[in-house]
């Protein structure tokens, strides 16, 4: 007999999880299927684990190289690598758990499985002891997330060639890694392992790593890729590898065409990632995907089959967690009644390197490109007093309005805490404010925060702590 639920969710990833408890709030009998642990990529294998291991790095590193400037000098700081992947790993199984939890509490059920639709409106689950289940739906949201792209040169084993899960998973300190891909995530980690002593090479297609970021942006990080000595090959395409011992050697050639070998004991593969949309039935359904194969879907959230709606990493870019949990919430209210769009004026994004770099609305680049007058401008990190009192005064926050009427349009802010600051950002440019109003707000002192201000007021050429250009 089949099982009957009036929403069922495929997925219980950062979308579909929030979709699902959003669902259960408004009165819809909810049931998430989940093939692996619940929390998702996130959770399991992605923000939460790569956060905790960059988080460790950079307190291992600050230890040892930079707090001796405020005269603390550790008599021996050592690293038990095995003890840091096995915190890490603690703090996934916290939350993980806590998910689970928060399911039951909100009464939502979970089914563990692989879903495939066998019709528009019916489910065939094939659970863990290879048994299959019937499930049939009045609405679903499929929330199936992504996965790592591969490439065919260097098929991931996770024993030598990795992608960003065995990367996160190695149960010994690496000498040497080399990351294919200077997208955020290769970075991250690559940064993270240099601190902890790795020595890393990046390999990257493109002429610049980061590259959706603007130029003097990205050079704030690239200089401290260069202090920590990690090598970064730019122009340059990975060709193959062959293995040598317990190493492995990488072949690259440059745009010039000159060959490179590298060797090291890993290589981490990672050059993006694509939506997990193929074996799922989506053509019993009738649900279209485009040509990249995410699933095509409305401001809604709906797919082309209008009581099946899609969020999150399998719906399209941008992949963060955020918006798929946005996604989600818009999709559980459509479903119950509500008339909930996706249209938020900007979705923010951190790369959590060191120092952090963090993008709400329109970067430089993306202003020009559109055509419209806009008046940019830098504030620095060394001139606010938080950023000399905790010896962060790299990087800087820059402003971007519209010239004539003073709307905010975006800020980029590269430095210390830039994830976190980067909401006030948000809030800005969702409520759509003048330079203004950011300049007005009086911001507490001494904090980082103090920073968007001075930035906004730099932009009206009225900044206090550094000279204006006008002067
Ligand atoms: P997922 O989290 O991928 O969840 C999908 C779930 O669906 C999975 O649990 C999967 O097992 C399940 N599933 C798939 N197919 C089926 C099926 N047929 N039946 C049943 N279940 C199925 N984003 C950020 O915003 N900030 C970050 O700092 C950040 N860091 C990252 C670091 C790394 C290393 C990686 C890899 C990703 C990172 N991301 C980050 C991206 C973020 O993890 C994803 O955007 C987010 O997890 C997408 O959520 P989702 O719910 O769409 O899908």
């Amino acid at each position: 007999m089949a099982l009957k639920k009036h929403t069922v969710v495929i997925g219980g990833g950062p979308g579909g999880y929030v979709a699902a408890i959003r669902a259960s709030q408004l009165g819809l009998d909810t049931l998430v299927i989940e093939k692996g642990n619940l929390g998702g990529v996130c959770l399991n294998v992605g923000c939460i684990p790569s956060k905790a291991v960059i988080h460790a790095a950079k307190t291992y590193y600050k230890s040892v190289h930079e707090n001796e400037t405020m005269g603390i000098e550790a008599e021996k700081v050592s690293l038990d690598f095995g003890r840091t992947i096995a915190w890490k790993d603690s703090v996934v199984s916290k939350l993980t758990g806590g998910i689970g939890g928060l399911l039951k509490g909100n009464k939502v059920d979970v089914l563990n499985g692989t879903a495939t639709f066998t019709g528009p409106k019916k489910l065939s689950v094939t659970l863990a002891d290879g048994k299959t289940e019937t499930v049939e739906f009045e609405n679903c949201i499929l929330a199936t997330g992504s996965s790592p792209i591969s490439l065919p040169a260097f098929p991931i084993d996770q024993e030598k060639i990795l992608d960003s899960t065995g990367a996160l998973a190695l149960k010994k300190l690496p000498e040497s890694l080399i990351v294919i891909g200077g997208g955020y995530i290769g970075l991250e980690l690559g940064m993270a392992y240099a601190k902890l002593g790795t020595k890393v090479t990046v390999v990257e297609f493109l002429d610049s790593v980061l590259a959706q970021f603007d130029a003097d942006v990205v050079q704030v990080v690239e200089k401290k890729l260069k202090k920590l000595g990690v090598t970064v090959l730019t122009s340059t395409k990975a060709d193959g590898f062959t293995k040598k011992g317990s190493k492995v050697v990488l072949k690259a050639t440059d745009k010039a065409g000159k060959n490179h070998e590298l060797e090291a004991d890993y290589i981490f593969v990672s050059i993006g990632r694509s939506p997990n949309s193929k074996n799922l039935g989506l053509d019993k359904a009738g649900i279209q995907v485009d040509e990249k194969g995410f699933v095509k879907i409305n401001e809604r959230c709906q797919t082309s089959a209008k009581h099946i709606y899609a969020i999150g990493d399998v719906a399209g870019q941008p992949m963060l967690a955020h918006k798929a949990s946005k996604e989600g919430e818009i999709a559980a209210e459509n479903i119950a009644g509500h008339k909930a769009v996706m249209d938020c004026r900007q979705i923010p994004a951190v790369v959590f390197t060191d120092p952090e770099i963090s993008q709400s609305g329109m970067s430089e680049k993306e202003a020009r490109a559109s055509g419209r007058k806009f008046t940019a401008s830098k504030f620095p990190y060394a001139a606010i007093g938080r950023s000399l009192t905790t010896n962060e005064t790299e990087g800087f926050v820059k402003f971007i309005s519209d010239s004539e009427t003073k709307e905010v349009l975006g800020i980029t802010i590269v430095g210390a805490n830039a994830s976190d600051l980067i909401s006030e950002a948000a809030l800005a440019i969702e409520m759509c404010a003048f330079v203004d109003d950011v300049a007005l707000t009086v911001h507490p002192h001494p904090t980082f925060g103090e920073i968007l201000m001075e930035a906004a007021k730099g932009n009206l050429g009225e900044a206090i702590h550094v000279l204006n250009p006008k002067h």
